[in-house]
């Protein structure tokens, strides 16, 4: 099988479904063993890129370097590492930057960040940047070698005044020199195809790769979708509580929504999916086997 190329802006230029899984970096050898596992056994389905995420600070951040390093050298993924300006200034994200340069990087999810925990407005560093659109602008002028992703939000970024006000926010991002758009998790497809469609009324024609998560269990898609304020449909809420408490049973329904989304999504026009899967192989497994005996995504 041919190898994607390195720019996931080619890779949407190049195929379709584009497929990626979100990592996060694990603190411990049990974590890390466990991100290896589930990188291990995703290779067989040829995910065009995998990110792994920017945590919130000091050993976290080192972490992401490593595990980027490992997923791209060891496991040879292409890799796209997530940077956040919280806490950070300039001088310290251009390290950050020429550190993934160096490395042979290509890719980079370019993100504000959330207030560190305690913390409820999102306070710059003195010298640092005040959202998402000013990170794009200093990789685009002093990195322009890296495709560029970013964030945006089906059900609009929590902090936003209203819809509207996020989207032109959003506008504001994609002109500073974004290649595509990761979206927030969502459980409502009717989310996504209205974002999409707002977006395009605007003029943000970039693609925009939908984020989806296979539910382990009720309690952790109730606890997603309320810190994400992403829907929870009854309909998947009531499937999940007829399940019981069994967590395969619980599982398996969040694996068959996951899998309908994305042929509902696919055969209406998304360019891919992504998949938030907290390093857990199972239900990744499970969803891929699935999506490749309905054709969705091509056998090796
Ligand atoms: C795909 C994805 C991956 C993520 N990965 C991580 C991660 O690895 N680490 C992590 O800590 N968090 C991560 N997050 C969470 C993200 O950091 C938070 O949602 C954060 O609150 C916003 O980041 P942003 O890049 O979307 O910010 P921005 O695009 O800067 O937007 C933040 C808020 O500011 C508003 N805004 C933007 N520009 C302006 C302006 N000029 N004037 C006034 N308001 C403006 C927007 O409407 C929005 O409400 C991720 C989110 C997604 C969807």
């Amino acid at each position: 099988m041919s190898k994607s190329p390195s720019n996931i802006g080619e890779i949407f230029k190049a195929k379709s479904p584009v497929i990626s899984v979100e990592f996060f970096p694990p603190k411990d050898e049990q974590g890390a063993a466990r991100l290896e596992h589930t990188a291990e056994k995703l290779k067989p389905f040829n995910p065009d890129f995998v990110s792994i995420t920017y945590g919130a600070g000091g050993s976290s951040r080192e972490r992401t370097r490593r595990y980027a390093e490992l997923l791209k050298d060891r496991h040879d993924y292409q890799v796209m590492p997530h940077l956040t300006c919280v806490g950070h200034s300039k001088d310290e994200l251009r390290a950050v930057l020429e550190s993934y340069r160096q490395a042979g990087f290509k890719n980079i999810l370019a993100l504000r960040g959330d207030p560190p925990k305690g913390q409820t407005n999102f306070v710059p560093h003195p010298d640092g940047l005040r959202y998402a659109s000013d990170l794009v602008a200093l990789i685009k002028k002093e990195f322009p070698e890296f495709c560029i992703g970013v964030a945006g939000y089906p059900e609009t970024h929590p902090e936003a005044p209203d819809a509207q006000t996020d989207l032109l926010h959003l506008k504001e991002k994609i002109g500073a020199g974004v290649d595509f758009i990761s979206t927030q998790l969502f459980f409502d497809n009717e989310k996504y195809f209205s974002f999409v469609s707002r977006c395009r009324a605007i003029g943000i024609e970039v693609p925009i790769l939908p984020g989806l998560m296979p539910a382990l269990s009720r309690t952790q898609a109730r606890n997603f979708s309320a810190t994400c304020k992403a829907d929870f449909p009854l309909e998947l809420d009531e499937r999940m509580k007829a399940a019981g408490e069994d967590p395969i049973s619980q599982s398996t329904i969040g694996v068959e929504w996951a899998r309908n989304q994305i042929k509902d999504l696919l055969a209406n026009g998304a360019p891919g999916f992504h998949l938030y899967l907290l390093n857990h192989s199972k239900p990744a497994l499970a969803l891929f086997g699935l999506l490749r005996a309905d054709g969705v995504i091509a056998a090796d």
